[in-house]
């Protein structure tokens, strides 16, 4: 489903990723975790094409995003994100807030997209506020309503970068319990997250990265109990 080849970016000067490889399957669920400033971000912004990378390859279901510009509505299109801050837009109801990418993008009818929407809502469980605006919900729900919004355009990848770090604790659980659902339906996902509950019970692969390098990769149980690297011994330390 994603296939990324010796991926290398530069700000300027300033290298921030260095030769990333990662290969994932349909179906796969991978949790990133690492320091911040260590490249997580800017891994998956790469992915669904937010970002420009100057080195390697990346291609997303047959899609090689370095081909042309058309290949980036075509994998916006088959990629959904989910970011730190909601990013929902304030001025639109939730509904509509829901019904305008499939509007806009795919030419979906009003009728259609309204369906589509409530369809959604009621799937992260908040059909009742579909009327209302982002200001009037909680965080948990605007956070529910921008993963709604994303599975509104049927993506076939969820990239979700720390959907639960702007959240009081007490919200956190009905979103990574509305992730988990995602995950059991066999979505593939890739989360940027220090939640390590959820990674431990949901991820099929835990990825460790330091400074622009993707230091270890490996399935939970052995993530956590046997890490290889000290730089992810010390950063488990940190974060258990
Ligand atoms: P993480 O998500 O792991 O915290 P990021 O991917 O956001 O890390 O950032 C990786 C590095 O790139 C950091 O050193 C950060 O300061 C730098 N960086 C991120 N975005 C930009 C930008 N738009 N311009 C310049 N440097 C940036
Ligand atoms: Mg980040």
């Amino acid at each position: 489903m994603i296939s990324m080849e010796d991926v290398s970016k530069w700000y300027g000067s300033m290298r921030v990723l260095t030769d990333v490889n990662l290969k994932v399957r349909k179906g796969e669920r991978i949790v990133i975790c690492g320091p911040s400033g260590s490249g997580k971000s800017t891994t998956i912004r790469c992915i669904n094409r937010l970002e420009p990378f100057q080195k390697g390859r990346i291609v997303v279901d047959g899609i090689d995003l370095g081909a042309s510009t058309k290949s980036v509505q075509a994998v916006r299109a088959e990629v959904g994100m989910v970011f730190q801050q909601f990013n929902l837009f304030p001025h639109l109801t939730v509904l509509e807030n829901c019904m305008l990418a499939p509007m806009k993008v795919r030419g979906t009818s009003k009728g259609d997209a309204e369906a589509i929407a409530m369809k959604y809502l009621t799937r992260v469980r908040i059909p009742d506020h579909a009327r209302k605006y982002p200001a009037q919900l909680s965080g948990g729900q605007q956070q529910r309503v921008a993963i709604a919004r994303a599975l509104c355009m049927t993506p076939k990848i969820m990239l979700f970068d720390e959907p639960t770090s702007a959240l009081d604790p007490e919200m956190v659980k009905e979103v990574l319990d509305t992730m988990i659902g995602l995950a059991d339906e066999g979505m593939t996902m890739l989360c940027v997250t220090h939640e390590m509950g959820f990674a431990r019970s949901v991820a099929d692969r835990v990825l460790f990265m330091d400074r622009g390098e993707i230091v270890e990769q490996a399935p939970p149980e052995e993530f956590f109990t046997a890490p290889r690297h000290e730089r992810l011994r010390d950063f488990l330390g940190q974060i258990l």
